[in-house]
């Protein structure tokens, strides 16, 4: 039985979907104006896990999440340039070049870190019309106004306003701007609809003049145009609780339509004791740890944390991830490699370490996704895999330790793709080769056959091995 922290009721409950069997799932994706750093991947790989959880237990689950490409203005008090415009200026590109590079981009290193692509990634700017027409349920209810060819919700309008971030009303007056728009009724009240000033470039005809969507409209109705009405989960990041996620849920069911059921939010990733932030520069892009690491220990040591807990991320974090990292992968290969020649049979010890595992992993992610247990029982596992292993284990327990490590660290917490599994039988492969042909070599001169050894080194230099006489014997390494 899967429990989940939802915001909305501040504790952790059952998870049921409304359809058995099915579960629809939305995650507020970015808004795409520059290249994703650690912070943005925190979101992904922890709603990434939980979908693979739920499938992996056989419901079927539609993950939506979306790519804001217009609407997010710098100012989070409805005024401002737009974020993905000013970007557009600066690297002298349409906005839509802008939306378009970003999103690749942040798709390309989501795949590094092995996270499943959505099955749908709704972007806000083909959506406007069904933002239009949400906009027009809120006037004609009442409970959204027209001024000065801008359109704003009417936070007064609608009592519960406040119950997801528990904020009440004078803590909502206290976080809107100081200076208030003058044509807002209320200083709380927030755009679904903006007039464009001449300068601005994203714009659309709509039934109050040349605009463009708010930022917040364009969750609520692309989350029930896709999985409509009452849906399961609504996630994101613990700082679009307030305002963003709380103007989602008053615009959907102010206009007649019931929201999200569970609301999941994770927390910051720090870096220097700070939030890390494209509007500030402290931060660690995606790109920089890829070309010094391999992904998959950025998405080990995100998933060392609970998703509703702070991580402060350090160096000696990342170093310590890489080592837990392939102290697993180590003994998944190790496993793989056994597999072929190992005897038929059973090994009892074996046996009742996966029983362990199975029920210890289960019981961690049903507890709120709990990843750092998860991952803690994998490593109680090793610990008697590799005892296990000094006793030559038969076939049989074999295969499903091997199982276990596809079906839970790879399919469930995606940790072991096969990219990287290749990567290293690939090339344990080719140094069990080099040095056997570099041992075949050193023979040859010293029975003084020239010709077969200096044959060898010149075919290992035509493929790009570079071969090194030392005192310790000969090295190589691939020059490529
Ligand atoms: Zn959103």
């Amino acid at each position: 039985m899967l429990e989940l922290y939802n915001t909305l009721t501040r504790q952790k409950e059952e998870f049921v979907p409304g359809t058995p069997g099915y579960v629809g799932i939305y995650a507020c994706g970015p808004t795409v104006y520059g290249d994703p750093h650690l912070g943005h991947a925190r979101g992904p790989i922890t709603y990434d896990v939980l979908r693979r959880w739920l499938g992996y237990q056989g419901l079927k689950v539609r993950f939506v999440s979306n790519i804001t490409d217009v609407g997010h203005l710098v100012d989070d008090a409805d005024e401002g340039e737009d974020k993905i415009q000013r970007r557009a200026t600066l690297e002298r590109l349409e906005p839509m070049e802008i939306a378009e590079k970003y999103t690749w981009s942040y798709f390309d290193e989501l795949q590094a870190l092995n996270v499943l692509r959505p099955d749908i990634a709704p972007r806000a700017a083909a959506h406007i019309i069904e933002q239009q027409v949400l906009t027009q349920e809120l006037i004609a209810k009442g409970h959204a106004y027209e001024a000065g060819g801008s359109v704003y919700f009417s936070v007064k309008s609608w009592p519960d306003y406040g119950q997801l971030s528990g904020r009440d009303l004078e803590e909502q007056a206290a976080g809107a701007r100081v200076e208030v728009l003058e044509e807002k009724r209320d200083p709380r009240d927030f755009a679904l609809w903006k007039k464009a000033d001449p300068q601005h470039l994203m714009r659309w005809p709509s039934p109050w003049g040349e605009g463009f969507p708010g930022w917040h409209i364009e969750c609520s109705a692309m989350s029930l145009k896709y999985l409509g009405e009452g849906f399961d989960l609504h996630a994101g990041g613990i700082d679009l609780q307030f305002p963003h996620h709380e103007a989602e849920i008053a615009q959907a069911e102010a206009a007649g339509h019931p929201f999200a059921h569970y609301w999941m939010h994770h927390n910051h990733v720090l870096l220097n004791g700070q939030k890390m932030a494209k509007s500030t520069g402290n931060l660690i892009l995606l790109s920089e740890l890829r070309a010094k690491n391999e992904p998959m220990y950025a998405r080990f040591y995100l998933l060392g944390s609970h998703y509703r807990s702070v991580l402060d991320f350090t160096n000696e974090g990342l170093e310590a991830a890489k080592n837990g990292y392939l102290r697993l992968i180590n003994a998944y290969r190790e496993v793989r490699r056994r597999l072929e020649y190992a005897p038929e049979g059973h090994h009892q010890g074996l046996e009742r370490a996966i029983d362990t595992l199975e029920h210890d992993f289960a019981e961690a992610l049903n507890d709120d996704l709990n990843t750092p247990q998860a991952i803690a029982a994998l490593f109680e596992f090793v610990t008697e895999l590799n005892k296990a292993l000094t006793e030559k284990p038969g076939k049989g327990s074999l295969a499903r330790a091997e199982k276990v490590f596809s079906e839970l660290g790879e399919g469930v917490l995606g940790l072991f793709p096969e990219r990287v599994l290749e990567k290293q039988l690939g090339g344990e492969l080719l140094d069990g080769l080099v040095k056997m042909l570099l041992a075949v070599r050193e023979e040859a001169r010293q029975n003084r056959n020239f010709r077969l050894s200096d044959q060898i080194r010149d075919r290992l230099i035509e493929l790009g091995v570079q071969v090194e006489d030392t005192r310790e014997g000969p090295k190589w390494k691939v020059s490529l």
